[in-house]
């Protein structure tokens, strides 16, 4: 900092023709030299702050973006299951299963000691459990195959 500033002040004065300057050109030169030197190390403080923030920001984005790919693994993950269990959902069409008459089965069914109840909740148990089994498999994260 007092290299060029102490070197104005050993030339001599322009203006007054001595051995220092006396005429206040070389005092504002020193000035504004070291005014803009304090400017320019205000500035590269800044600039580093700056990136520094900029590197944060960029480490905050990538953490954003990897979340992002998580949550939409997860996302695909939940909508396959949800998928499966729409297609089972229409694997009985009444096109090709139609609707028994319920009066006649119940009745075949006590002949042979059975109850519609009982088949029916027979039914109902598989159902669920097979909803229940690709629900669970999706909640844990794993492939349900
Ligand atoms: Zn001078």
């Amino acid at each position: 900092m007092s290299d060029i500033v102490d070197e104005l002040w050993l030339i001599g004065c322009h203006e007054n023709g001595e051995a220092r300057c006396t005429c206040g050109v070389g005092m504002d030169a020193a000035d504004e030299i070291t005014r803009l030197r304090a400017e320019n190390a205000a500035l590269e403080r800044r600039i580093d702050e700056e990136a520094a923030r900029k590197l944060n920001a960029e480490a905050e984005l990538a953490k954003a973006l990897e979340r992002v790919a998580a949550l939409t693994r997860e996302r695909d993950a939940l909508r396959e299951a949800l998928e499966r269990i729409e297609q089972w959902g229409r694997a009985y069409p009444l096109s090709v299963f139609p609707e028994p008459d319920f009066a006649k089965a119940r009745e075949a069914l006590e002949a042979a000691g059975l109850t519609l109840d009982a088949v029916s909740a027979s039914n109902m148990r598989y159902i669920v459990e097979g909803v229940s089994e690709i629900a669970r498999a999706a909640l844990k994260g794993a492939p349900n195959e």
